[in-house]
């Protein structure tokens, strides 16, 4: 039986590296460093719940183009801390630059991300294509020990495309060297990865862990890593 794909690309946060279990590790570790419980104002469970509602929503207001991602950095941390009642002078200033800098080091991934590409490395040419940084993503590939399995390395800040843009998906497939018929996308991002891969012409696969309901059309579904194997094999 012949492949029907060639090239596959993954996106990386939400879809191998587990974002949401590695930004609470670091959550909890600061929380203890800075000993915050000691003010007795809050527990670490308020603050990550707090901090989560309040960092989606600068979020949301960052794509809107409401706020500039430099506000949304000296704005999440701090807003959170008042609203729990921390007295304005003891807000860690630190807080929000040690949360970036540590959190890219952090190696959760989703269940079964090493044996799947372990498997699927022989049989196919591997990329990364990131809507991140280049620094961190370079340090959760690396830290990770997933850079082995990838040829190329898409990292929007350098290209300075995001996705959806089509033109980050054609800049991605023309250094691959791969047309867009032999490509597949798999991302956890209806919009970014599944609508952006489909308006280049490549086919996508969404991986949907928490099975959130949607009416996007996509070639695929799974909610497990593992079942790329069927679709893939
Ligand atoms: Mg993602």
């Amino acid at each position: 039986m012949s492949k029907k794909y060639q090239h596959l690309f993954f996106d990386l946060d939400h879809t191998l590296w587990d974002f949401d279990t590695n930004a609470k590790e670091t959550l909890i570790e600061l929380f203890d460093r800075y000993e915050l419980a000691q003010h007795g104002l809050f527990e670490v469970q308020d603050f990550i719940s707090l901090y989560t509602e309040n960092n989606h929503a600068l979020w949301r207001a960052y794509h809107l183009g409401e706020i500039s991602k430099e506000a949304l950095r000296d704005t999440r941390f701090k807003k959170t801390f008042r609203e729990l009642g921390l007295p304005e002078a003891l807000i860690p200033l630190q807080f929000e630059e040690d949360y970036v800098k540590e959190s890219p080091h952090k190696t959760n991934l989703f269940a079964g991300a090493h044996e799947v590409l372990q498997a699927l490395q022989p049989h196919y040419q591997m990329h990364i294509i990131t809507n991140g940084f280049q620094e961190s993503s370079e340090l959760k590939l690396t830290k990770s020990n997933l850079k082995p399995y990838f040829k190329e390395i898409f990292v929007s800040e350098v290209i300075g495309k995001y996705k959806p843009d089509i033109a980050l998906f054609q800049h991605a497939l023309a250094v691959a060297g791969c047309e867009a018929k032999d490509a597949i996308m798999i991302g956890d991002s209806l919009e970014a990865d599944i609508l952006g891969a489909k308006n280049a012409g490549i086919d996508q696969i969404y991986f949907n862990p928490h099975l959130q309901a949607h009416s996007v059309d996509c070639n695929y579904e799974i909610a497990h890593l593992s079942e790329l194997l069927g679709i893939l094999a």
